[in-house]
């Protein structure tokens, strides 16, 4: 059984380990690291900050013993409540340890701390002509951490992978003090059962990490992008198939259906045809980004507009450098905030399907929606087939509130009739929490129990989060 709370001999315990700031515990300081992006909080028992492994080590020997409940936290972007201590315990924030140890251009890899902020550490590998392609759209405000412990993924999915892709190695403290230094600098290794993987998007519940071995490439030498509006979704789904039938595997294939153009049409002027001269309306835009070496991008970009045209767009624009792409892109970035434009309240859910039901999908969304009398926006990453179906509602309206659930529920209902998940990017934390038994088999859950017993036998890393 794990404790119940924090004793006074516990509280002396943390006083001595963790002196001065290390140690938190004034409920208006603890609060802001009881809270994610998730909108859930409750207040952590305690917050310590190490400054090190050693400090780590300590910790987690003396809560093996003491049965403590730890909550490692970083940034707190997280979109499930992942950091959240919905179940009581002591909050560890390692973001203290933020160290980039090394870039290594002739290993291509690189050894960074937890805490290192993922654009921050971009910066630094493309000083040296390096690129870590994994890009959260959090990035400026997430950490490598984090993104290793929910398996981030990004828009650049689609050709380059997500996290998971780019861990070559993990080092973590383990309940009872035990370090796991998992995989390495090396780009293949196959000795043993992959301890590496198995780390990556375990939300915190297996072992604290304390070092990250990260794959790097080459920098793209430059990029180019491309926007199409289209007048049906079917034309945009059309469009994007175009694109990988040409052989082109672009870096990003972002969507945008009718709700959310509408939405960003209510907070900025927009480049693609709204029916406001009478004309046709935009009912999908594809956003397209594409790399490689300046002098074939520009006959890719032809390539690009050519494969698109074959469907049909209203318009098509195009940026070369990222100067001229950035304003494209800013659109995309106004598709969230725009959301609110609909209603004060929404849920983001962040389904995937297999690519080749994307049609099916989004147009099913879309119809649960309109089924429920509630708006349903679908943006995100196409060409991975990860929807992000935001469901609007006014939370102080029960009504709304009710239907805006049932909504959540049809949708997940329909991403796993079509072969999908019910999370491709966020992980389950205790948002999704009751939705795992509709994903994972009691087979499956067992064995994910059984592996969590040999890590943490009493429990104590992020309880009751996800599959956990
Ligand atoms: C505006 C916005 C955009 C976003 N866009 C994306 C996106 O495009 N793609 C995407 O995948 N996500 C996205 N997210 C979600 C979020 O940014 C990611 O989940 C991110 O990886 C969380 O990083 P963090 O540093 O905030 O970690 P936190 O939220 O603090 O923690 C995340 C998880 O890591 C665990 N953890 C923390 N520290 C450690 C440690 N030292 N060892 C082991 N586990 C630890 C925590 O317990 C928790 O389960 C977005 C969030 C926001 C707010």
């Amino acid at each position: 059984m794990l404790a119940p709370a924090l004793t006074p001999a516990h509280l002396r315990f943390l006083e001595t380990l963790f002196p001065g700031e290390g140690l938190v515990t004034q409920p208006e300081e603890m609060a802001v690291f009881g809270a994610d992006s998730s909108r859930r909080s409750a207040l952590p028992w305690a917050v310590v900050r190490p400054k090190n492994e050693e400090q780590i080590v300590e910790l987690l020997r003396w809560a093996e013993a003491e049965k403590m409940p730890l909550v490692p936290r970083l940034r707190g972007t997280g979109m499930s409540g992942g950091a959240v201590p919905a179940f009581g315990g002591v909050v560890v924030s390692t973001l203290w340890l933020n160290r980039v140890l090394d870039i290594d251009p002739n290993d291509f890899c690189a050894e960074v701390e937890p805490g290192v902020v993922t654009a921050e550490f971009q910066a630094l590998t493309q000083k040296q002509k390096l690129f870590y392609p994994p890009d959260p759209a959090s990035l400026k405000i997430s950490t490598l951490g984090g993104n290793v412990s929910t398996c981030a993924g990004g828009m650049r999915a689609v050709k380059y992978g997500v996290t998971r892709d780019y861990v070559l190695g993990v080092r973590a403290v383990l309940p009872g003090g035990r370090i796991c230094d998992a995989g390495g600098r090396t780009h293949k290794n196959v000795v043993g059962l992959d301890l590496t993987r198995l780390f990556v998007g375990s939300c915190g519940t297996l072992g604290i990490f304390t070092k990250l071995t990260l794959k790097l490439l080459p920098l793209p030498e430059s990029s180019a992008t491309v926007l199409a509006a289209f007048p049906t979704l079917v034309a945009a789904l059309e469009g994007a198939r175009g694109v990988f039938r040409a052989g082109i595997l672009p870096t990003a294939m972002e969507f945008m259906d009718a709700t959310a153009c509408r939405g960003i049409a209510q907070i900025k002027d927009v480049p693609w045809p709204t029916g406001s001269d009478g004309g046709e309306t935009t009912q999908a835009v594809l956003l397209l980004k594409i790399d490689g070496s300046a002098s074939a991008l520009a006959d890719e970009v032809n390539r690009l507009e050519r494969a698109l045209s074959q469907a049909k767009p209203l318009c098509l624009l195009k940026g070369l450098g990222p100067k001229e792409e950035e304003p494209l892109w800013e659109i995309r970035r106004l598709v969230s905030p725009a959301a609110f434009q609909l209603g004060p309240d929404k849920m983001g859910e962040d389904v995937a399907v297999p690519r080749g039901r994307t049609v099916e999908a989004v147009e099913g969304f879309q119809a649960i929606g309109a089924e429920h009398a509630t708006h349903v926006a679908c943006y995100g990453h196409l060409g991975d087939g990860n929807i992000h179906v935001n469901i609007i509602f006014d939370a102080k309206d029960e009504s709304q509130r009710a239907r805006a659930k049932a909504c959540k529920e049809a949708v997940f209902k329909l991403a796993l009739a079509l072969g999908g998940t019910i999370s491709g990017e966020h992980g389950t934390g205790i948002t999704k929490a009751p939705y795992v038994s509709w994903q994972l088999s009691e087979t499956e859950r067992e064995l994910m129990a059984g592996i969590k017993k040999v890590f943490d036998p009493s429990g104590i890393l992020n309880p009751g989060k996800g599959w956990v």
